[in-house]
């Protein structure tokens, strides 16, 4: 039965499992997202401008009042978002994106006091804005700089109506004044506003900060959890590795005696005999490949990520030598291997050779190995557009279901026509393609139809670079 064409991507752009720094990409994110918002608060100022210009909601409102506080925070906003862009992505700017919140909210704190001054001060419910800002303190920054701003926030609310008791800047009012003028009239009534602003804010800012103070904890120590289980994850992978390796010599050993007796070291065997000891050797080689793959695979996984250098390596010449290695399985099955990519230029990629020919030997002898024998044919292509190179795989196979491939890439999974067609595999493989093009920054990509075949696509970014090869085939800095 033919299916429709399937495809899956692997792409590792947005993983951060090995050093994960939440706290810093939630920084970022919230800097846009003020930064945006800020620009919706810009809109509600010009919808207040239009509303006083049109005159239809019955208070003294002066359009021009909106236009002060429009022009300035687009100014200001312009500001931040230019000097965002040049903070984030990078983490060691931590400090940096936290003092330029502080002076998003200080700047906006005199916005809003001059709003409230020009909407009559408590006859509008302006000054509740500021508690927005308090809020979001708790959550950027310590406890104690949160206190401050939502000291700063009381004192710019206080701002308008203790300036016009003092009779520094003149009373204005939206409507008739007159509880206005009863208010800033009398000590007891102005300051009785401005003490209950102050509690209202001093009581929003202690609710808020313990919460933000308690999940901050909670996060942290659930960092610290993931840190610790990631460390006993590698150790145990470490003890496998020792214990595989040290599985490896016995089964070599028990591999070569068999051997020798059946290729008649010992004296000719009877034919039952031959037949059984040809199946232990089947068995060896397969248990040998598997204990290599486990081996690979841990390396990868452990050892080798954190201490390998990635140097500028020709990926053609990788490719070429495991396309030559494959023609010669592909020969021996009676499957066609074309290699496109012959004649094809070298391309630099930051990379470690070695690895790059194991990717390329596990999907090569993958295309043959679940290809039919006699009538199998395995294309191998290359590409490179501009700063990207892409090396395809493709074989006319039995295909891979389509509710398999997202799975192809776990340990040990192997789909059930796979193991069907071919008994030798060990369902690492592609688990091995998997690391190799993460530690890359590569992408994988795979295309199938059951019954059809396989295509699979990895690219790269090129570097500019150009090494010299030494003698074991590793590239290094000249
Ligand atoms: P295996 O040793 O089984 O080949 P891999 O990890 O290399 O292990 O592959 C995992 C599974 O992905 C295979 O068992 C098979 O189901 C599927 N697969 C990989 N490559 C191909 C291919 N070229 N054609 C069909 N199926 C494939």
């Amino acid at each position: 039965m033919v299916e429709d064409k399937h495809s899956f991507f692997y792409d590792w752009g947005s993983v951060t499992t090995y050093k994960p720094d939440i706290s810093s990409q939630e920084l970022e994110s919230r800097v846009k997202w003020f930064i945006n918002m800020r620009w919706f608060a810009i809109l509600a100022c010009a919808a207040g401008a239009l509303i006083a210009a049109a005159g239809i909601f019955p208070a003294n409102l002066d359009y021009l009042d909106f236009a002060v506080v429009i022009v300035f925070l687009s100014i200001t906003n312009l500001v931040y978002s230019i000097i965002s862009r040049n903070l984030l992505g990078d983490r060691s700017n931590r400090r940096e994106l936290q003092s330029l919140l502080l002076w998003q909210m200080l700047g906006d704190f005199a916005a809003l006091s001059f709003l409230t001054y020009a909407l009559g001060g408590i006859e509008t419910p302006m000054a509740t804005l500021f508690m927005a800002h308090i809020i979001l303190a708790t959550l950027f920054f310590t406890r104690r700089r949160s206190l401050i701003i939502a000291a700063a926030a009381w004192i710019c609310a206080s701002f308008p109506l203790m300036f016009e008791w003092a009779g520094i800047i003149p009373m204005r009012s939206i409507f008739d004044g007159q509880f206005k003028s009863m208010v800033i009239s009398r000590f007891e009534v102005a300051f009785g506003f401005v003490l209950a602003s102050g509690a209202v804010y001093f009581v929003c800012w202690y609710l808020v900060s313990e919460i933000s103070s308690s999940l901050k904890l909670r996060e942290q120590q659930l960092e610290e959890s993931n840190q610790m289980l990631i460390k006993i994850d590698k150790e145990k992978t470490q003890s496998t590795l020792l214990a595989t390796h040290e599985l490896k010599a016995p089964f070599a050993a028990i591999k070569s005696h068999i051997y020798t007796l059946r290729d008649g070291y010992c004296g000719e065997l009877p034919e039952k005999a031959q037949t059984v000891v040809s199946r232990i050797g089947d068995r060896c080689d397969q248990i040998l490949s598997r204990i290599t793959d486990i081996i690979h695979l841990s390396n990868l996984r452990t050892l080798v990520v954190t201490d390998m250098r990635l140097v500028p390596v020709d990926l053609i010449a990788a490719f070429s030598e495991e396309a030559r290695e494959g023609a010669l399985i592909g020969k021996a099955r009676n499957v066609e291997v074309i290699n496109l990519a012959e004649t094809h230029p070298s391309v630099y990629i930051m990379g470690s050779y070695s690895h790059l020919k194991t990717l390329f030997s596990n999907l090569i002898q993958n295309a043959i190995f679940y290809c039919h024998e006699n009538t199998g044919r395995v294309v191998l292509s290359i590409e490179s557009l501009s700063k990207k190179v892409s090396v395809a795989v493709q074989d006319n196979g039995i295909g891979i279901p389509s509710e398999n491939l997202d799975k192809i890439f776990d340990d040990y999974f192997r789909s059930k026509n796979a193991v069907g067609h071919y008994k030798g595999g060990t369902g690492l493989g592609l688990s091995i393609v998997k690391e190799i093009v993460f530690i890359h920054g590569g992408t994988i990509q795979v295309e199938s139809t059951v019954g059809i075949g396989s295509t699979f696509t990895v690219r790269f970014d090129i570097t500019e670079a150009k090494q010299e090869k030494t003698d074991h085939g590793e590239h290094t800095d000249s």
